[in-house]
């Protein structure tokens, strides 16, 4: 039997030096800023429900920074991208206690005056910050469905708030979904959701496409679908030569959550498989997509040096 890995885009694991500084780059920028912002409209608004919306942004923010700066620099490494992203989400937390330290110094009175301190000061000393904390905690800085959190409980709501900034940066960081072409040293371009098929077995479906039974697609594109219950096709192709083509399949259901908003549910069945650049060209005429762009053929030697991806 072939080994299916080879069926598969596989990232070349590259990671270009001016990639790394562009992502560190982006990330600290984003960080900082960010960081600053999120610390003093946590600190100032009053409304736990912005609070809890900016945490969720400002994760997704550097997560974002990372994740664009690493395409920009063409880092194809998933894992040293997951682990800026942890780098970038510790900075941040850091970063925005030593901002939110800050803004309630000038902010409480009470805090000054208890802890002596005559002129706010920002401070990146974590001695200094832990006392600021610790006295956070004991007494108290904001109100809450009425009360005042204090001790383990504010402890408890701060470890959520950091799981939430950490998680979001570091899953965003990482998550790059689409595949490199590297003898043209080009993303492919993503027409995500080309075609909606009808949804059927994965397993049958995942072997009939590694076997190159790829007529099973016009089977289930003619059958009857359901938007919200169906399967969507995107395709990763480089815009610049014919030798790389991949497809993803996802299941998708869409369902109403308790507030009757639309939630999608997606089960990969194939990710970025690779497929001949005739199948692209019959599915983007399947979906009536189908662009006259001509591609320039790439020279035969390139073409010799990257056939396949290599087994490792
Ligand atoms: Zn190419």
């Amino acid at each position: 039997m072939e080994n299916l890995g080879e069926r598969y885009y596989r990232d070349s694991g590259a990671v270009p030096l001016f990639g790394t500084v562009f992502m560190l780059g982006c990330g600290i920028v984003a960080a900082t800023v960010l960081s600053f912002i999120y610390a003093f409209v946590v600190y100032w608004n009053p409304f736990v429900y912005v609070s809890v919306v900016a945490t969720g942004l400002f994760g997704l923010g550097v997560g974002i920074a990372v994740n664009v700066g690493g395409t920009l620099g063409k880092v194809r490494n998933p894992l040293y991208a997951r682990l800026v992203g942890v780098v970038m989400g510790l900075l941040s937390l850091y970063l925005c206690w030593a901002f939110y330290l800050w803004a309630a110094q000038k902010g409480d009175a009470d805090m000054c005056r208890q802890l002596g301190i005559l002129e706010p000061e920002l401070s990146f000393d974590p001695m200094r910050m832990y006392e600021l904390i610790q006295w956070i905690a004991d007494n108290g800085l904001w109100g809450m469905f009425g009360g005042t959190p204090t001790g383990w409980g504010l402890y408890s709501l701060w470890a959520i708030e950091a799981a939430i900034i950490f998680l979001a940066t570091v899953v965003i960081a990482g998550g790059n979904e689409s595949a490199f072409c590297e003898p043209c040293n080009v993303w492919a371009d993503d027409a995500e959701n080309l075609l909606q098929l009808e949804n059927t077995g994965y397993e049958d479906l995942r072997s009939d496409l590694e076997d190159e039974r790829y007529e099973r697609l016009d089977e289930l594109h003619t059958g009857e679908h359901n938007a919200k219950d169906c399967l969507r096709v995107t395709l990763h192709t480089c815009p610049k030569c014919d030798e790389s083509n991949f497809m993803t399949i996802k299941h998708v259901v869409v369902t109403l959550d308790n507030d009757g908003d639309e939630q999608e549910d997606e089960t990969e069945i194939v990710n970025r498989l690779i497929i001949p650049a005739e199948l692209v060209t019959h599915l983007q005429t399947a979906a009536g997509t189908k662009t006259q762009k001509k591609k320039a053929k790439p020279q035969a030697e390139e073409i010799e040096d990257y056939d396949e991806p290599e087994a490792e």
